[in-house]
């Protein structure tokens, strides 16, 4: 199939077009490259052998994607662009809301009017919000808490109408716990600008220099150990759920809500630990107080997405950890 990866040079965008290529599938990219850059085409060319297309543009350029869609003979499409800092969207709710949700519709209008309709948006377990039970399943009710999440929110619920509305759309909401880690090539991985909000490549910097220690954001929580828990997914794992409910979608209309996660947590210090393990590093650390906002814990039931999608994740936090690792000795 042709598929339009919107946001296709971002973190999950690219490993997700290294999956699709390896599987057969042509992939276009559009990225209007606020958090990503060109230089990541040539090292999916380098580990798939062959260059995506890329189009440098913005998903709200509904003229742009009709021309794309048209010109790329595009069958569906996988939804990544858009901007994903909580912190960001709080201070900032009017940009999350203009890219995440409009930015939806745009995309909506341009599929609707070239007569594509099969959309996989990336969701987030954030939709979730405080637990009333873990794991959390798809059927968990859905209080995000912050505007980030609300867009994400937002956007499923559009998207569960248009699916209402048109019996020939397919839409899959694949809802992410915490993607990281990089393709074991190490030629592709994150690499977030100025200061990373997020624990792997906070780790991954302390452990190559560029930062002097790991704060840990609270350890008095009621978990284990006292630290935060979250699932983590290996990105190449998450990549390969996309090429599963590709094939879903293929022949299903609706609209579905899938998570993609592992269904097991881990401690702030557990990553920390294995990173330490997998790569022969010492971790500095403190403990600081904790984090505004964050949840104590959350996972996964992965149950769904083995169901309906015939797909699990596969790759241990071992592996995690030493792709990233890998990643940050490329130099990049
Ligand atoms: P990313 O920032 O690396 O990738 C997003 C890409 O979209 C970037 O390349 C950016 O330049 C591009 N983009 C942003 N706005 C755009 C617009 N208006 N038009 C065109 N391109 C635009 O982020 P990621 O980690 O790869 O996340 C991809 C998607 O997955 C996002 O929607 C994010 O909310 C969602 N998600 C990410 C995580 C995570 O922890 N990384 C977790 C849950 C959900
Ligand atoms: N965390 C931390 N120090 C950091 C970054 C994150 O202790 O520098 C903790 C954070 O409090 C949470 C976990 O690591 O318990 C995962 O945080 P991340 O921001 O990666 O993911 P999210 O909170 O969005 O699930």
């Amino acid at each position: 199939m042709n598929i339009l990866l919107t946001g296709g040079t971002g973190y999950i965008g690219s490993h997700t077009a290294v999956a699709l290529g390896q599987s057969g599938h042509e992939v276009t990219l559009l990225d209007n490259l606020s958090n990503s850059d060109t230089a990541v085409i040539d090292r999916i060319a380098q580990i798939i052998g062959k260059r995506p297309s890329f189009v440098h543009g913005d998903v709200r350029d509904t003229a742009l994607v009709r021309e794309l869609i048209k010109v790329h003979s595009i069958d569906a499409v996988v939804h990544f662009a858009g901007l994903k800092a909580v912190g960001e969207s709080v201070a900032h709710p009017v940009d999350y809301y203009a890219n995440n949700v409009q930015g939806t519709v745009s995309l909506l209008q341009a599929m609707q009017a070239e007569s594509v309709k099969s959309l996989i948006f990336s969701s987030s377990a954030t939709v979730y919000g405080v637990p009333q039970y873990l794991p959390y399943d798809e059927d968990h009710p859905t209080r995000a808490i912050n505007p980030y999440g609300r867009t994400k929110l937002h956007v499923e619920e559009i998207l569960h109408d248009v699916a209402q509305s048109d019996a020939s759309w397919r839409v899959a909401c694949l809802r992410y716990f915490n993607p990281v880690g990089a393709h074991e090539s190490g030629l592709i991985g994150e690499s977030p600008r100025g200061i990373p909000n997020n624990l792997m490549p906070f780790i991954a910097q302390v452990a190559i220099g560029m930062r002097s220690e790991l704060q840990v954001f609270g350890d008095d929580y009621p978990t284990p150990d006292g630290t935060g828990v979250r699932d983590y997914i290996h990105v190449m794992d998450l990549a390969e759920g996309h090429v599963a409910a590709l094939d879903y979608l293929n022949g299903r209309p609706g609209w579905s809500a899938i998570n993609l996660g592992t269904g097991q947590g881990y401690s702030v210090l557990e990553v920390m630990q294995a990173f330490e393990r997998a790569n022969g590093c010492a971790i500095p650390y403190a403990i600081a107080p904790r984090r505004s906002g964050d949840l104590a814990a959350y996972y996964a039931s992965a149950e769904q997405a083995h169901k309906l999608l015939g797909w699990s994740a596969k790759r241990s936090l071992d592996e995690m950890c030493a792709s990233t690792w890998r990643y940050y000795q490329t130099g990049v």
